[in-house]
């Protein structure tokens, strides 16, 4: 182990998880550690994201650190909001003289003599850590479809989480396709510009509003003189959705309760009966992730927007053709499609004991204990690992994860260990456990609704099946039970 800061720590990825990893490493005194980031700055998802209408749909005080409170200007923090507020923690924690920006890491392979892992750059050099912590991410991979002809398209073609600002969109035809969160953000956002919009509908999702607004100033200098009353608001919100959770059971009395809400909102925001059928799912509510956006109905109704009730199959050189062979004329296409979600790691090449790539290991059925660590990877961390996915606020659940990483460092610190490793039988108990509330719960996969939740091998890989308090104890509880030392 070197030096007397305790082990090298390598987090890759500088959005909320690995801010979150950074801060609380060094609330344990750690300081040894570096944040790789590709991009060129701080912020992840928000960094990437920059379409028109990019907003959160969490409210900003639950979508926070729980150890910092921020004078948020919106009920719903926007992009550019979210995005000063990462460079804001970033700096309030000193965390920024650890970040190399621009630079990506492409493996990390552990060494069993050395009880190091090789982390190799993309400019073909190598470092030497003890501790790997990933902080990749779930929504960051885009989906991008592969329709015959698409690569032929003629006008400007661009997934959402890649928004290509240079093209004006003033008095287009514009496709987008996707009605997820996403989507429900892009269309109320552009249907005033174009002069055309069409939405490409595959399935619809259940919507409610979000209720979103400014702070008045008021509301801003009670949370900034008064500090507690934002940690209680956050409570609140928590509590909140304790109650909103019970929607999750679908034979429950919230469930029924949530469906008339959504059907009462449909009914009340879009005009036309048939585009009212259009709209409404045949599945359970949050069998899909829950879409929450106040302008989506309302820009359906405009006369320059069309939905389309059908998934798109393919693409001509100045048109995109319907599932039902139908050919629309468009100058510009917008994929609203969503993220690769189930190929954790996906960009990274993680090999443990042995020289074992984690793919091999994991043969497209990701699974890690408390979503955090995987048998055979010493001194590897994920956050937002497999199951890890809602709870209410990503970031509260970024936070947990962190801290189970930074704890088992300072024990590696104190008590000298080298390495620790993961039970085996830990992880698969812990597994077991998460696929049967997923059973018990509306995200499992009973074939009503497509969502992005289920791998290859038809297991729910992405969702945490409880509230948050629920992983916010078992993470505090349950390490002792599974990690070891081994070295
Ligand atoms: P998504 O939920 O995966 O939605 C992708 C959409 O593309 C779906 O509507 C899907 O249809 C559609 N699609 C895919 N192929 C299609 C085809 N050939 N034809 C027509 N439609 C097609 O992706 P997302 O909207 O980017 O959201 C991903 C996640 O990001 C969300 O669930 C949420 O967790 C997060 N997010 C959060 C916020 C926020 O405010 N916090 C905002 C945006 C996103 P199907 O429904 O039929 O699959």
């Amino acid at each position: 182990m070197s030096g007397t800061r305790g082990p090298r720590v390598a987090i890759i990825g500088c959005g909320l998880g690995g801010i979150a990893a950074a801060v609380k490493l060094k609330k344990k005194g750690l300081t040894d550690f570096t944040v790789f980031e590709q991009s060129d700055g701080p912020g992840g998802t928000w960094w990437d994201n920059r379409y028109p209408g990019c907003e959160v749909d969490i409210a900003s005080h639950a979508y926070s650190f729980s150890f910092l409170t921020y004078d948020w200007t919106r009920t719903h923090a926007g992009q550019e909001e979210l995005q000063r507020y990462t460079e804001h923690v970033l700096d309030r924690f000193d965390v920024r003289r650890h970040c190399r920006f621009g630079v990506r890491v492409e493996s990390a392979t552990w060494d069993d003599e050395t009880a190091r892992y090789e982390v190799r750059l993309a400019d073909g050099t190598a470092e030497p850590f003890e501790v790997v912590i990933s902080c990749l991410g779930l929504l960051s991979r885009p989906r991008y479809p592969d329709w015959p002809g698409l690569d032929r398209f003629e006008g400007p073609k661009f997934h959402t989480a890649r928004w290509e600002h240079e093209h004006e969109l003033t008095g287009k035809r514009v496709a987008v396709v996707g009605t997820g969160s996403t989507a429900s953000q892009v269309v109320p956002a552009i249907a005033g510009k174009a002069g055309q919009l069409y939405v490409f509908q595959r399935q619809p999702g259940w919507v409610l509003p979000k209720d979103e607004r400014d702070f008045t100033p008021r509301e801003r200098a009670l949370f900034r003189r008064l500090p507690f009353v934002q940690k209680v608001r956050r409570l609140f919100m928590f509590w909140k959705f304790r109650m909103l959770f019970k929607g999750y059971n679908p034979h429950g009395r919230t469930q029924r309760k949530i469906l008339r809400l959504c059907h009462e909102y449909l009914e009340k925001t879009v005009e036309d009966p048939k585009l009212r059928a259009q709209l409404t799912p045949d599945y359970p509510w949050a069998c899909k992730r829950p879409v929450l956006s106040t302008g989506f109905y309302p820009a359906l109704n405009r006369p320059n927007v069309e939905l389309v009730p059908h998934a798109v199959t393919r693409v001509t050189p100045n048109g995109i053709v319907d599932a039902t062979g139908v050919e629309r004329d468009i100058d510009v296409l917008v994929m609203a499609t969503g993220f690769q979600t189930t190929k954790f790691l996906a960009s990274l090449d993680v090999r443990g004991t042995g020289g074992v790539s984690i793919h091999d290991t994991w043969k497209d059925d990701p699974r890690a204990f408390l979503g955090i660590t995987v048998p055979g990877y010493p001194n590897f961390f994920m956050l937002y690992g497999p199951n890890t996915n809602g709870g209410f606020s990503v970031i509260a659940q970024l936070e947990r994860q962190a801290e189970v990483a930074a704890r088992t460092v300072a024990t590696m610190r104190r008590k000298r260990f080298r390495a620790v490793d993961t039970r085996p039988s830990a992880t698969d108990r812990w597994v077991r456990w998460v696929d049967g509330q997923i059973r018990k719960n509306t995200s499992s996969s009973d074939g009503s609704c497509t969502n992005y939740y289920h791998a290859e091998s038809g297991r729910n890989v992405t969702q945490w099946p409880k509230p948050h308090g629920e992983y916010y104890l078992l993470t505090k509880a349950l390490p002792f039970l599974g990690f070891i030392k081994v070295r």
